[in-house]
């Protein structure tokens, strides 16, 4: 008789296998190895970082005085009501199709699990987000990983991939940690490619950061087709990485499906509160938008500049650029560099990429000092 079978006796609780078998989330650090804080680029958040009106709105004067709405001792409104109504609004969506979620992240495991298990498959490109291959395995469902086309996603890849057992496909866009975009044409040819009931899942939590003009179709597929899911987060951009803030939408029974399983009260009150107010201070985005698109532009001319080093800057349409080493300097060497002089960056072995580091873009100030320290170490590595 096997030790997990039914009917033997373990010595202690015995998790899925599939449980067992995931590797936890590895979050971007913000200390050194001693213990000693960092100046962190690590993790994707907004240098600027949180509108004024979403931070007052947050402490709320008052609004810990036990009269009302705002009393910590009571629930907050479990479906977001004030929330969704004015996403519904800036994006032109229907709130009833809309879902919060504790962070997206809530929702991306949501979406694996409502509509994947045991016996199937979740696709997505190498390289992709690594929550993905939680959610997945969290749900029973077994990992696909399609091949990239130099680190960005590659439809044909994706499509090749696909088998009767395939029900959901993750796509960040644009993805992270590479910063690679898919444009609207190579979506919607994904979208036309895939079976009627297999669910896409178009991660936009780097979308504010795109170019205007740049629109990747994903939220007009979620309102015209009943298999596309779009998920948002309050994370990035709005700087509210710590309230824990994402949103989805997509066709009504998907949303239905997300509203069954998702935590009854998932988004805190101070989370709510601080939301609203963000979503009310646009020009607060637009600036941050602006910020990142002239620094990262700067970053990317000063290591271009450096020339024959072996330092590649992808192209990246998000907050952050990940560079490719292939010269004497070494990412590990870079980021252990970095890190003695007071940064911490992303290096991701775990995710497949030793070769590569991913640096969040910060204030002018500390892009120069990065730019410069990593000049330094390029130019004298052995
Ligand atoms: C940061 C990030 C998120 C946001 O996660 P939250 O749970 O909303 O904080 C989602 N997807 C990708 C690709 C990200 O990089």
């Amino acid at each position: 008789m096997s030790e997990t079978s039914a009917t033997s006796a373990a010595s202690h609780p015995v998790p899925k296998p599939w449980i067992a078998a995931i590797h936890p989330y590895v979050p971007g650090k913000s200390t050194g190895t001693d213990g000693q804080a960092l100046i962190k680029l690590s993790a994707n958040e907004n240098p600027l970082g949180t509108s004024p009106l979403a931070r007052a709105a947050r402490i709320g004067g008052g609004a810990y005085s036990g009269d009302g709405a705002r009393d910590p001792a009571r629930y907050p409104d479990p479906e977001s009501h004030a929330l969704r109504a004015a996403l519904g609004a800036l994006h032109g969506i229907d709130p009833a199709r809309i879902v919060m979620g504790t962070g997206s992240d809530e929702l991306l495991n949501l979406a694996a699990q409502a509509f994947a298990g045991p016996g199937d498959e979740v696709l997505y490109q190498r390289y992709g987000f690594s929550v993905y291959e939680i959610a997945a395995r969290r749900c029973g469902a077994d990992p696909v990983v399609a091949a990239d086309r130099d680190f960005a996603a590659d439809v044909d890849g994706l499509l090749a991939c696909l088998s009767p057992r395939t029900r959901v496909v993750f796509l960040a866009n644009p993805n992270n940690p590479t910063g690679s975009y898919l444009p609207r044409a190579e979506l919607a040819r994904l979208h036309a490619g895939l079976p009627a009931d297999v669910l896409l899942v178009v991660d936009q939590a780097y979308a504010e950061y795109v170019e205007a003009d740049a629109d990747d179709g994903a939220m007009a597929l979620a309102l015209a087709a009943q298999n596309v899911l779009v998920t948002r987060t309050f994370s990035k951009i709005y700087g509210l990485a710590g309230e824990r803030v994402g949103w989805a939408t997509g066709a009504p029974a998907l949303i239905d499906m997300l509203n069954r399983i998702r935590g009854p009260f998932n988004v805190t009150l101070t989370a709510q509160a601080a939301a609203l107010a963000a979503l009310d201070d646009q020009a607060f985005v637009a600036a941050s938008r602006t910020h990142n698109c002239t620094e990262r532009a700067r970053f990317v001319a000063a290591l271009t500049a450096l020339g024959n080093h072996g330092l590649r800057p992808l192209p990246s349409e998000a907050n952050f650029v990940l560079i490719e080493f292939s010269g004497a300097l070494t990412a590990e060497a870079a980021y252990k560099g970095l890190m003695d002089h007071g940064f911490i960056t992303r290096w991701l072995p775990g995710q497949g990429l030793p070769q590569c580091l991913r640096i969040t873009i910060g204030t002018a100030a500390e892009m120069d000092r990065v730019a410069a320290v990593l000049s330094q170490m390029a130019a004298t590595a052995p």
